[in-house]
């Protein structure tokens, strides 16, 4: 499948400093930043700065230096917003199934409060 990146998504408009954002962290393939409608206490995605869509998309075709450079930004997040003690969940939602509202590929990490069972029925 060919993956159709599209460059007005609201995340490329965040990359390229169009849109504000309150960033958490930024390295050299990625970027961090809190929700704009956060779902529990901490709420931050993690995007690569790659137009990647979607996670499949980006363990495919991006470079090993961008795929360690994402990870290590969630671990990172994941420290300074000191999250080992209470835990966390991550979420990356894809296309239609997973009910993707911005394809621009991005990891939710959530945390702050009980985030009950993995998934609700639809
Ligand atoms: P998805 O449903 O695609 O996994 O999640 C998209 C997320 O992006 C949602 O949680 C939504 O609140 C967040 N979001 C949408 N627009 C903006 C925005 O302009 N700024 C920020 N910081 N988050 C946004």
């Amino acid at each position: 499948m060919a993956y159709q990146y599209d460059p007005e998504n609201i995340f490329a408009k965040i990359l390229r400093g169009e849109i504000p954002n309150q960033t958490v962290l930024e390295t050299e393939h990625s970027l961090a930043f809190r929700d704009i409608h956060p779902q529990a206490p901490v709420h931050v995605l993690v995007i690569p700065k790659g137009a990647y869509v979607c996670y499949d998309h980006f363990a495919q075709a991006a470079s090993d230096a961008e795929i360690v450079d994402f990870n290590r930004a969630i671990g990172e997040v994941c420290k300074r917003e000191g999250l080992e003690a209470g835990g966390f969940r991550l979420i990356s939602n894809a296309g239609e199934a997973g009910v993707q509202e911005v394809p621009h590929l991005h990891v939710h990490i959530l945390a702050g409060r009980p985030l009950g069972r993995m998934l609700q029925k639809a």
